[in-house]
């Protein structure tokens, strides 16, 4: 049993695994796990009246819930079985937890807690698919903190990190749940807008922006103001729009935002070269 399992790094494939491979041993009508992350839960098969549950905890640490659901009520020789066959599923799971761990962890940048550039690519090139398969809206905005320099400066590198976690939930506040946030680089987030044409685009930057003015950070004690300019670019099929040509007409609205005094949005779209 645990070398069928092994053969897989997805734990809801290892517990789909795990179910068909019991049926033979002990008849179930499902099994669900509960990861302790909160992430990895799955659902196989169908719950019923009865469930025996059971906590997994390995070396590391709790590892999740398997709970056994059936209709019949579970023999005592039975709950024993289950116990010897979840001493074969732990360590497959485990591996299988651990490794998705590993893989959100890089796409997530580390400071704010958002999609990092990896997850930025990996979104953008899934939109544009959608964009031009199915002719949806998408529209892309390019954030820059205004004189990030001087509040690193004057408060500190250290404050300087806090304010950017702060714009990246105020960022996220604004948005709606199928915006997705990612840190760009530096002091600079990108918002990826699905369904979004360029006048809706326009609405969120400009929420987004009076957020970020309006929100007096905390710093030990001190009230930091931080503002920040902002481009959008949206998806024209007739300019055969890709990444690159995206992220281009984003920029170049926010160098336009920057000339003309940050704190403020710019639409490509609205620009007459
Ligand atoms: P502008 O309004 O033209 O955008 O001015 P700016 O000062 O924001 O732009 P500039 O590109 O000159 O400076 C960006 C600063 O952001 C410089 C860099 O030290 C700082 N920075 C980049 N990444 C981090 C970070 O992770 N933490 C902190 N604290 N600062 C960072
Ligand atoms: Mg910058
Ligand atoms: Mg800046």
């Amino acid at each position: 049993l645990t070398q069928a399992l092994q053969i897989s790094l997805d734990p809801a494939e290892i517990i789909s695994l795990f179910f068909h491979q019991i049926q033979p041993l002990i008849q179930v009508s499902g099994v669900t796990f509960k990861s302790a992350n909160g992430k990895d839960d799955s659902v196989i098969g169908r719950e019923s009246h009865h469930h025996c549950d059971y906590r997994l905890t390995t070396d590391e640490g709790h590892l999740g819930e398997v709970i056994f659901s059936r209709s019949k009520r579970f023999s005592e020789k039975e709950l024993m079985r289950i116990e010897q066959l979840l001493s074969a599923l732990v360590y497959p799971l485990r591996n299988a937890v651990r490794y998705q761990t590993a893989m959100r962890l890089a796409l997530l940048d580390p400071l704010t807690l958002v999609g990092n550039r990896a997850a930025l690519n990996n979104s953008l090139k899934r939109e544009l698919q959608l964009a031009s398969r199915q002719q949806q809206p998408l529209s892309l905005l390019m954030i820059d903190v205004d004189f990030f320099k001087k509040i690193n400066d004057d408060y500190g590198h250290h404050c300087g990190d806090l304010i950017l976690c702060e714009i990246a939930k105020t960022i996220q506040a604004a948005c709606r749940s199928t915006d997705s946030l990612f840190r760009y680089g530096g002091e600079e987030f990108v918002v990826l807008l699905s369904n979004t044409h360029a006048e809706g685009a326009g609405i969120i930057a400009e929420r987004i922006r009076q957020k970020i003015a309006s929100a007096a950070m905390n710093y030990s004690g001190l009230s930091i103001n931080a503002t920040v300019s902002i481009g959008i670019s949206t998806y024209n099929s007739e300019l055969q729009d890709n990444m690159q040509s995206l992220f281009e007409r984003a920029d170049d609205a926010l160098y336009r935002a920057k000339e003309s005094g940050r704190n403020c949005v710019v639409n490509s779209s609205s620009i007459n070269n």
